[in-house]
C-alpha cells in the first residue's frame, strides 16, 4: 500500500468512530481481532445496502432472458445447522486454508497471501513478501537483502505453489535470514461451538462459515411449499463466521461479517447465457449506487484458482484504497454445477431432484451464484464516497448516493430561538415517517453544515426568518455547497425526486 493510500485508510477509519459509522468490537476492552461494531450511522447505512439488494432481488426481480420478470424468492435459514451438512459441502474437511509460521518473528501467515520473489538466475535466496506490499517496499528490501537486484530480476509465486522442499532458500517476510518457515499446515476455518447441556462431540456444532448452505438444505421445502419451478432463485442475507488467519483492511476481512447470497437454479444448458445475465444485473447494481465502472475490474477467475465446486467464477473488484492502484474482491458470481445439491442429497439420502413437467424429466439443477460481502459493500460504499475538499470547513465530505445516505436531509433551524425550532420541529415531524432525517439545532450554521457533510447528508434544509415571511426553506446541497429557496410545503416532493430519482 502506498504512503498516500495508508494515510487514505487510516483518515477512513478515524472519520468511522468519529462520526458513528463503525467502531471496533469491545472498544472499551481494547478490542478484538476481525470484529467490528455498526454505529447509529453505520447500521443505517448497512440496512439501506441490505434493503436495496433485497429489493432488487426479491421484491422487484429483474427482468429475464425473455423480457418477464424473473422469480427469486427469499429465505432466513438457521446460522447452526446439523453438523452434516458441513461434511456433505466440504467445509468441514475443505475449508482449510494452508498456513505456515515464521519461527524467528513468530509471525503466522496464510500461504495464498505470501508472494516469493524467486531470483531468475538461480543465485541467492528467494524473498518473500506480503502479496499486497508495495513495488518501492519490495525494492527497499531487495537492495538490502539481494545484492542490489531488482524486481525485473525475480520470477513471482505464491507461497502455497512453493514445494516445501525448497522453503530453506526462502527469507520470510518479517526477518532478514532465509530457512524459517514452517511447512504448511491445515487449518479449518469454522467457528465450533457446541449444542446443548453436554459437551462433548456429540453436540460440537459450527457456525456457518456462508449462508448459501442453508438455501440448499431448504431447495425441497421451497419447491414443495411455493409455485416456483427451474428456471427461478432463492435469496438470503445474512451473518457468516469465518475464523480468519489475518483479518485486515478493517472490515473488508472480517471474521464476522455478512452476505447478500442469491442461488440461481437453472437448467445446465442455460448455465451460460444466465451466466452473462447475472454479471450484467450485478454490474448495474453497483453501477446504480455509485461506483464508477473506472473503479471496477472483473477477474475471470483462473481455472487453477477456483473452488473445488466451479467451473467458472468471476470476481467483480474494486478499487479499495488499500489495494489500489490494484483491485480486490467485492463479490463472486461462480457456477456451481449441482456440486451442492448431488452432495446434499448423497449424504442426506432424501430426493432433491426437480421435475420438470413440461419435458417429463427429473434433473438436480444448476447453480449460479452471485455472493457478496454486505459490510465489504459498506467499506465500498464509504471509500467510494470519502472526498477530500479543501475548500470547506470539514475538509472532507462522503459523497454517497442519497439512496445510501444514512442521512437523507437535515433540517437546522437558524438559531435555537422558538420562532425557528418551531417550524423546524413541524417539517420534521412530515418528514421523519418516509425519510431518516436530522433534527439538529445545536451549535452555529456552519458547523452543523460541517458535520452533515462529514456523515454524507445530501441536504439540509434551513429554517430562517424569512421561512416565517413566505413560508420558504434553504436547501443546501452537500457536494456543490450551493443554496436555493424552495416553498415549505414541496420539500418532501423535493427529497422524493432526489432520492426515487
Ligand atoms: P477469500 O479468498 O478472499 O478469502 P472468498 O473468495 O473465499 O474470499 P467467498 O467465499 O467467495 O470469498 O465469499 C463471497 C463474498 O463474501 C466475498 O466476495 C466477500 O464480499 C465476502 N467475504 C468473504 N469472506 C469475508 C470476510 N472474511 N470478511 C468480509 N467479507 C467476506
Amino acid at each position: 500500500m502506498s504512503d498516500q493510500m495508508k494515510d487514505r485508510m487510516k483518515d477512513i477509519v478515524s472519520l468511522c468512530k468519529r462520526r458513528g459509522f463503525i467502531f471496533a468490537a469491545s472498544d472499551i476492552y481494547g478490542g478484538i481481532n476481525g470484529f467490528w461494531d455498526y454505529g447509529p450511522l453505520g447500521v443505517e447505512l448497512k440496512n439501506n445496502l441490505r434493503d436495496r439488494w433485497w429489493h432488487d432481488m426479491v421484491i422487484a426481480p429483474p427482468l429475464g432472458l425473455d423480457g418477464t420478470p424473473i422469480s427469486i424468492v427469499g429465505l432466513d435459514s438457521s446460522i447452526i445447522q446439523n453438523p452434516k451438512c458441513w461434511e456433505a459441502s466440504g467445509h468441514a474437511s475443505g475449508f482449510n486454508d494452508p498456513m505456515v509460521d515464521c519461527k524467528e518473528s513468530k509471525k503466522r501467515y496464510r500461504a495464498d497471501h505470501v508472494v516469493v520473489l524467486i531470483p531468475k538466475d538461480g543465485q541467492g535466496y528467494a524473498l518473500a513478501f506480503d502479496k499486497d506490499a508495495e513495488d518501492i517496499e519490495i525494492e527497499k528490501r531487495l537492495k538490502k537483502l539481494a545484492k542490489n537486484k531488482s524486481i525485473s530480476d525475480f520470477d513471482r509465486k505464491s507461497l502455497d505453489q512453493i514445494p516445501v522442499e525448497d522453503f530453506p532458500n526462502i527469507i520470510a517476510p518479517d526477518t532478514k535470514k532465509a530457512g524459517t518457515l514452517t511447512e504448511p499446515v491445515q487449518f479449518n476455518m469454522m467457528f465450533k461451538t457446541t449444542s446443548g447441556a453436554k459437551e462433548g462431540s456429540d453436540s460440537e456444532v459450527y457456525l456457518r462459515p456462508e449462508t448459501c448452505a442453508g438455501i440448499f438444505l431448504n431447495f425441497k421445502n421451497v419447491l414443495d411449499s411455493s409455485r416456483v419451478k427451474v428456471p427461478f432463485g432463492i435469496a438470503q442475507i445474512g451473518k457468516a463466521f469465518r475464523n480468519e488467519v489475518t483479518p485486515r483492511n478493517f472490515i473488508f476481512r472480517s471474521r464476522e461479517f455478512e452476505q447478500m447470497e442469491l442461488e440461481w437454479f437453472c437448467a445446465e444448458e442455460d448455465v451460460p447465457k444466465w451466466f452473462d445475465f447475472w454479471v450484467e444485473q450485478r454490474t448495474n447494481f453497483w453501477l446504480s449506487l455509485g461506483i464508477p465502472k473506472s473503479e471496477l475490474h472483473f477477474l475471470d477467475v483462473p481455472k487453477e484458482d477456483l473452488s473445488h465446486y466451479s467451473s467458472r467464477t468471476i470476481d467483480v473488484e474494486y478499487r479499495f484504497p488499500f489495494a489500489a492502484p490494484d483491485f480486490d474482491e467485492l463479490e463472486g458470481i461462480a457456477h456451481r454445477g449441482n456440486y451442492d445439491l448431488t452432495q446434499h442429497q448423497e449424504f442426506s439420502g432424501q430426493k432433491l431432484d426437480y421435475f420438470d413437467q413440461a419435458e417429463n424429466k427429473r434433473y438436480l439443477p444448476h447453480v449460479i451464484e452471485p455472493s457478496t460481502g454486505l459490510t465489504r459493500g459498506v467499506l465500498a460504499l464509504i471509500c467510494e464516497a470519502y472526498t477530500v475538499d479543501e475548500n470547506r470547513p470539514s475538509g472532507v465530505y462522503l459523497n454517497f448516493h442519497p439512496s445510501m445516505a444514512p442521512k437523507k436531509a437535515a433540517i437546522l433551524p437558524l438559531t435555537a430561538k422558538p420562532h425557528h425550532v418551531e417550524p423546524a420541529q413541524k417539517l420534521y415531524m412530515e418528514l421523519r415517517d418516509e425519510f431518516v432525517v436530522d433534527l439538529d439545532i445545536k451549535q452555529n450554521i456552519g458547523k452543523r453544515y460541517a458535520r452533515q457533510d462529514e456523515i454524507g447528508t445530501p441536504y439540509c434544509f434551513t429554517i430562517d426568518n424569512e421561512t416565517l415571511e413566505d413560508h420558504s426553506v434553504t436547501v443546501r446541497d452537500r457536494n456543490t455547497m450551493e443554496q436555493q429557496r424552495i416553498p415549505l410545503d414541496k420539500v418532501k416532493a423535493f427529497l422524493r425526486e432526489k432520492i426515487y430519482g
